[in-house]
């Protein structure tokens, strides 16, 4: 089960580097293309009026945040829908339900779209914003007059020193999400009977609800349907049936 989370989470990075590789040399070459005549202007100016430049210049690339916004929720949503694939997959494995997992209800998939795209679109609005404050800081510690491949450089630099802890906490938290509402929509859908479910796992919980939750154990199927995981960002906990009867396992259709 580990190994399999753990590609859906480098698989998601994956997919986050590639496409913010692609955003920022676009941006970056627009500093690049700039006439020199068009950058000797800017130069002229003081160094509030180059930021605002720089700001309209981004503003610009911010019109294209559509394009960009869907760009990414594709690759986020095939992550997505695997991650939900193989924790469907586990669960039915965990409590002996055989059968091959395939999420293909179109409702369902649908909801995982609209979530990819929700993402995609929180994400390009944070990107645009870090991307702001680096621009503002690289040019605060750049001499005058600035060059321009320093400038560039100096906010490649920024941004991927963000990325470094940025893709995998994006990666993590798509993997933990799909994973949570897959167990969540098995036992909605498969019609639960009778079940006891535990909170797990109990040693790793360091946030408070987590630690209260794991030592109420075991948990009613009431509670779990109003407490579904991941219960806050980067939680690693989730529900496990102890028992658990099925009016009819649902295998994703
Ligand atoms: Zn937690």
């Amino acid at each position: 089960m580990k190994g399999r989370r753990l590609r859906d989470v480098e698989e998601a990075i994956r997919v986050y580097r590639v496409w913010h590789r692609g955003l920022l040399q676009k941006r970056l070459r627009v500093l690049g293309t700039m006439s020199s005549e068009k950058w000797n202007r800017f130069y002229r100016k003081n160094r509030k009026e180059l930021v605002l430049a720089l700001w309209t210049l981004l503003t610009l690339h911010r019109q294209e945040r559509e394009t960009a916004i869907s760009q990414l929720a594709w690759p986020l949503y095939r992550t997505r829908k695997q991650s939900f694939r193989n924790a469907l997959q586990e669960e039915m494995r965990s409590i002996g339900v055989p059968g091959i997992a395939n999420p293909t209800n179109s409702k369902l998939l649908g909801e995982l779209y609209r979530i990819s795209r929700w993402d995609a679109r929180s994400i390009v609005r944070t990107f645009n914003k870090d991307l702001e404050r680096e621009i503002r800081e690289a040019l605060g510690s750049v001499r005058h007059p600035w060059d321009r491949s320093e400038l560039s450089r100096l906010i490649r630099d920024q941004v991927m020193k963000r990325d470094e802890w940025k893709a995998p906490q994006i990666g993590l938290h798509t993997a933990l999400h799909s994973w949570g509402s897959a167990v969540n929509e098995f036992y909605k859908r498969s019609l639960v009977l009778a079940a006891r479910f535990n909170f797990v796992p109990v040693e790793s919980a360091v946030c408070d609800e987590c630690i209260v939750l794991a030592s109420q154990n075991p948990h009613t199927y009431r509670a779990v349907l109003a407490k579904p995981t991941p219960r806050h960002l980067q939680c690693i906990h989730r529900w496990r049936a102890e028992y658990v009867s099925l009016e009819r396992p649902w295998l994703g259709g």
